[in-house]
């Protein structure tokens, strides 16, 4: 697929993303490219991640589309691969992601699992994890 599509494709979700970084930015965050990615750290983003979402907790870092908001650059590091999934989950889906993902978690929850944990994108980010480690 031309690459232009796979930024196009979730461009809304991406939006969004970008508001978020702003936002980040203009409360003491910083930004920065990394392969094609826009990676937002710190501000005041970062104080919501870290109180965290319903199911999930604290989190260090979310996707949305071609933007990874993170608590700070070192979660970003740390968290790269996993949110790498993330960006490819959305170059394949695109703006579908946003009803995918709670299916998948809803769908996992009625077949006795957890929301978060056992949701099927968030288990293929983790398989990616251990991926880039062997
Ligand atoms: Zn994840």
């Amino acid at each position: 697929m031309p690459r232009i599509l796979l930024y196009l494709w979730p461009l809304p979700v991406t939006l969004l993303g970008m508001l978020v970084a702003l936002l980040a930015r203009g409360s003491g965050g910083a930004w920065q490219r990394f392969d094609g990615v826009l990676e937002a750290a710190g501000g005041w983003p970062a104080r919501l991640l870290q109180r965290g979402f319903p199911f999930s907790g604290a989190v260090a870092a979310i996707t949305l589309g071609h933007v990874v908001v993170g608590v700070s650059a070192a979660a970003l590091a740390a968290t790269r691969a996993h949110e790498r999934a993330h960006v490819r989950q959305f170059e394949r889906w695109g703006m579908l992601m946003v009803v995918l993902y709670p299916l998948a978690g809803l769908l996992a929850w009625l077949r006795g699992g957890h929301p978060y944990r056992d949701n099927w994108f968030e288990r293929e980010a983790r398989a990616a994890e251990t991926a880039v480690q062997d």
